[in-house]
């Protein structure tokens, strides 16, 4: 590895490479380093993929909607055929149910009109046709498992839902993030597997480049943290991460896998079914299964994880949890007892939004605490960090003047500075995986 580099990206999960392909698109020689054995291996290998238009904030709905056409364009955009395949995007449109917790998805309404985004207000008794199996019954506020209330209606009915058509998932995160390696190496980016970073060089007050756990130093101008849950360790070897506002932490997180009720194609007719009344989210899976994750809900215990190498990877009570809500809105719904599934690491920011950034120690880049809820994103969160390194490189203060990206689907700008490592905690936030 004696070759120059222009910039180090750390991580090869699907946004290290969109990151690298971005880059190398605008002609930097780039670098990954990824201490696992193939791209998109880390939390990325573990995402539910889901492609979703609701955020809480109106910059979140943007990115989300710029970043659907980067999927849709998928094989055009990365201007190759990966040999191994190519992921792809399913659409299968979002019912989101309204709650006190996301306003009634009144801003999120708002924010898709503003975009010229289509979707239809559904009230309780026009979710049939969505949902045969649905029970309208409102469970809010949730409850945690061992609550003696657990999974007792409230009384009330949900207030209703919206129905967003252009919604779906990507067939495999993995395979995408192959495809976004295949279509960075095309460009003259180089991988680097197997390999731990254990430090940050720096010299005359600048990033320097990076030191292997082998001992090795490779030397570079720019170097990218794009770590995922391991983000804080990166940060902490530049030195920057008691100099951010916004901090970055691994958490936990469980996917159940469960067969659909008995007479649902789920697979065929199945679609992304946020809840936030019961605080769960599922979509279609493989094998006539309903894929269930959790949304957060204040009430459930915060599974931190203080080693991101090494945590339990069992299964917990969120699991059970969470099977049981879904079975009170999916009547018929199996709650099996063996259990099958996915647990992984979000990399966790304090307000659930990303941070797109540089950072205190020039030549340092991050696009660290995804949330849960950045996979969708980052081919054109890739775009934007591209665009950010080479702003910054060319003498702009981004910290004063904020980087505008240049969203090319939807023709407008969107102020890079929203996603600062200085912001305040940002309250319009869901403070969960919706973001
Ligand atoms: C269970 C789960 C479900 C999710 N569902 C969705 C969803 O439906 N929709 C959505 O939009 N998002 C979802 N997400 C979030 C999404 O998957 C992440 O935001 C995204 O994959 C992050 O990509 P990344 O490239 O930043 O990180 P990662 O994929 O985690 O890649 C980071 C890489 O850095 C490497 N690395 C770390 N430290 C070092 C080091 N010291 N040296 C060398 N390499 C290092 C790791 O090995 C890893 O490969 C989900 C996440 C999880 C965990």
């Amino acid at each position: 590895m004696a070759a120059n580099y222009d910039v180090i990206i750390i991580g090869s999960g699907i946004i290290g490479c969109c990151t690298a392909f971005e880059l190398s698109k605008l002609g930097y020689r780039t670098l990954n380093i990824d201490k696992l054995g193939e791209a998109g291996m880390g939390s990325t290998a573990g995402s539910c993929a889901i492609i979703r238009l609701h955020y809480s904030t109106p910059q979140g709905v943007t990115l989300a909607r710029e970043g659907y056409y980067y999927w849709l364009d998928w094989p055009k955009y990365l201007e190759i055929r990966d040999p191994s395949g190519m992921a792809f995007y399913r659409n299968t449109g979002a019912l989101v149910i309204k709650t006190e917790t996301n306003k009634h998805l009144r801003y999120v309404k708002q924010s898709l009109q503003e975009l010229g985004v289509g979707f239809l207000e559904l009230g309780p008794d026009e979710l049939t046709p969505y949902l045969p199996n649905v029970d309208t019954s409102s469970y809010f506020p949730q409850k945690w498992v061992d609550d003696p209330d657990f999974g007792k209606p409230s009384g009330r009915q949900i207030p209703g839902a919206v129905w967003v058509p252009e919604s779906g998932y990507i067939s495999d995160p993995k395979l995408s993030t192959h495809n976004a390696q295949v279509a960075a190496e095309n460009k003259g980016a180089k991988f680097l597997f197997n390999t731990r970073v254990i430090d940050i060089l720096k010299k005359n007050g600048r990033t320097a480049g990076v030191k292997l756990e082998n001992g090795t130093e490779i030397e570079a101008p720019v170097v990218v943290n794009v770590a995922g849950p391991h983000s804080f360790q990166i940060n902490e070897m530049a030195g920057i991460a008691d100099k951010m506002n916004i901090k970055t932490r691994p958490m936990k997180q469980e996917v159940a896998h469960v067969p659909a009720p008995e007479g649902l194609n789920w697979e065929r007719d199945g679609y992304m079914l946020s809840d936030g009344d019961i605080g769960c989210y599922s979509r279609p899976e493989v094998g006539n299964h309903f894929l269930i994750g959790s949304e957060d809900p204040e009430c459930d215990p915060r599974l931190w994880v203080d080693d991101p190498d090494d945590y339990d990877r069992n299964f917990t009570d969120q699991y059970r949890c969470m099977v049981m809500r879904e079975a009170m809105r999916v009547k018929g719904l199996p709650i099996p007892n063996t259990y099958q599934g996915v647990v992984d690491l979000y990399d966790v920011s304090d307000d659930w939004i990303p941070i797109y950034d540089k950072s205190d120690l020039p030549g340092f880049y991050m696009a660290v605490g995804t949330s849960g809820n950045q996979y969708k994103n980052a081919p054109v969160a890739g775009a934007m960090m591209a665009g950010l390194i080479r702003a910054c490189e060319g003498g702009l203060d981004h910290d004063r003047n904020p980087f505008q990206f240049n969203l090319k689907y939807l023709d407008r700008q969107l102020d890079a500075g929203f996603f600062s490592r200085n912001r305040e905690i940002n309250e319009n936030s869901s403070f969960s995986v919706i973001g």
